[in-house]
C-alpha cells in the first residue's frame, strides 16, 4: 500500500501516520519525491483498512501495489532512482548513459592495465573484469579469483576508473567490499537468494543481471530481495535471453528493457556483448539498447581478442570501441 500525502501535509501529519501504521505491525518507508511525499507500507495488508487511512489528516490517496514486487515498482516510487558509484559515476535519472568496458576476464596485470588505459582514453567511465568466472565447463579457465580482483583494482586505480566484478559466492563478500566499487551478480546467479540477501546488507551498489531464462517478474523480484534487505543501490542489466532462435548467443530483449523503465524506478543498462556472442553485431545492439533508453552499457573489450581466455569472440578491439563511441554519442 502507498499512502500519498497532500502537498500541504505537514511533517507532523506524516509522523502520525507512520506511528499509526507501525502500531499495526507493518513496516513503513517515507519517500520524499520530486512531486510528492508518499509512505510505503510493507507487510500483511489485511492488518490495515484502506478506508480508515484515507480519513487521516494530510492524506491525498491510498494506492494498492498490485504487483508481486513492491519496492522496485514505479507504483511504489515514482521518481527515477539514481545509483552512484564511487561518488563519480551516476546511473539513471537524467544522467547520460554510463559506458562500462573491459575484458571478460582479468588475465594478467599487464593485460588489464593496458585495457584500462585503452577504454578510459575512449570514454568509458568504469572498468569491468571478471575474477571469479561462472563457466559452463569445469575445464574452462575459471578466473584468477582474489588475485584477479587485486589486479583489477590496481588497474582501476592506475587509470582512475571505478571497477566492477562478478561475485559468485557470499564467501568472498569481504574481499569484494575491499577491492571493487560495484558488485556484479551474473545471469547464472540472479536467483541465488543467499547471495541476494547478503548483498542487500552491504553498502555497495549492485549490478544485477537478468537470468537467461528469467521473466521480467522474476528479474524484478530478484532485485526486490536486495531492496527489501536494505540496499536500494541496484542497477539492472538486460544481457539477452534464450529463445528458440539459435543463430546468436542470446536475444537482447529490448521490449523488456523499455518495459522495465516504465514499471520500475531502478536504472537499467544493456549488455550487448553477452547478448550477441559475436563482436561484429555488438555495436548495433549497443546502439539499440541506448535508443530504447538504457541508462548505460557494459561492453567486453580486449587488447588481443584472438588470445583472450574467455569471450574473445564477442570482445571489441580498441578500434571498434572507438568507432562505436563516436556513433553512440548521438544517444548518450
Ligand atoms: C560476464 O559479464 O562476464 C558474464 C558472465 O555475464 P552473464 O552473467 O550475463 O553471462
Ligand atoms: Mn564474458
Amino acid at each position: 500500500m502507498i499512502i500519498v500525502m497532500q502537498n500541504t501535509a505537514t511533517k507532523e501529519m506524516v509522523d502520525h501516520i507512520v506511528k499509526m501504521v507501525k502500531e499495526h505491525g507493518l513496516k513503513t518507508e517515507v519517500m520524499h519525491g520530486e512531486s510528492r511525499v508518499a509512505i510505503g507500507v510493507l507487510g500483511d495488508r489485511t492488518k490495515l483498512e484502506e478506508g480508515n487511512v484515507i480519513r487521516l489528516p494530510g492524506v491525498k490517496e491510498v494506492l494498492k501495489v498490485s504487483k508481486a514486487y513492491k519496492k522496485v515498482s514505479r507504483e511504489y516510487k515514482v521518481d527515477d532512482t539514481v545509483v552512484e558509484v564511487a561518488g563519480s559515476v551516476k546511473f539513471g535519472g537524467d544522467n547520460p548513459a554510463v559506458i562500462i568496458a573491459g575484458p571478460c576476464t582479468v588475465e594478467t596485470q599487464e593485460q588489464v592495465i593496458e585495457i584500462a588505459h585503452g577504454v578510459k582514453k575512449l570514454g568509458a567511465q568504469m572498468l569491468r573484469g571478471g575474477a571469479f568466472k561462472p563457466r559452463s565447463s569445469p575445464y574452462s579457465f575459471q578466473g584468477h579469483g582474489l588475485d584477479g580482483l587485486k589486479m583489477l583494482k590496481k588497474a582501476g586505480q592506475e587509470v582512475g576508473l571505478p571497477v566492477i566484478s562478478e561475485i559468485m559466492s557470499t564467501d568472498y563478500l569481504g574481499d569484494f567490499m575491499e577491492h571493487v566499487d560495484m558488485l556484479q551478480i551474473g545471469a547464472r546467479n540472479m536467483q541465488n537468494f543467499d547471495l541476494l540477501k547478503a548483498v542487500s546488507k552491504v553498502k555497495k551498489p549492485v549490478l544485477l543481471k537478468r537470468g537467461m531464462s528469467a521473466t521480467v517478474e522474476e528479474f524484478l523480484l530478484a532485485a526486490e530481495y536486495i531492496l527489501a534487505g536494505g540496499n536500494d543501490q541496484v542497477v539492472l542489466c538486460e544481457r539477452g535471453i534464450r529463445t528458440f532462435e539459435q543463430s546468436t548467443r542470446n536475444i537482447l530483449d529490448l521490449n523488456s528493457l523499455a518495459l522495465v523503465k516504465e514499471i520500475s524506478h531502478l536504472p537499467i543498462i544493456a549488455d550487448p556483448s553477452h547478448a550477441a556472442g559475436r563482436y561484429d553485431i555488438v555495436p548495433a545492439l549497443g546502439l539499440a539498447g541506448l535508443a530504447v533508453g538504457a541508462d548505460g552499457l557494459i561492453i567486453e573489450v580486449h587488447n588481443k581478442p584472438s588470445e583472450a581466455l574467455c569471450d574473445g569472440k564477442q570482445s571489441l578491439t580498441f578500434e571498434t570501441l572507438e568507432k562505436f563511441m563516436k556513433q553512440a554519442k548521438a544517444f548518450i
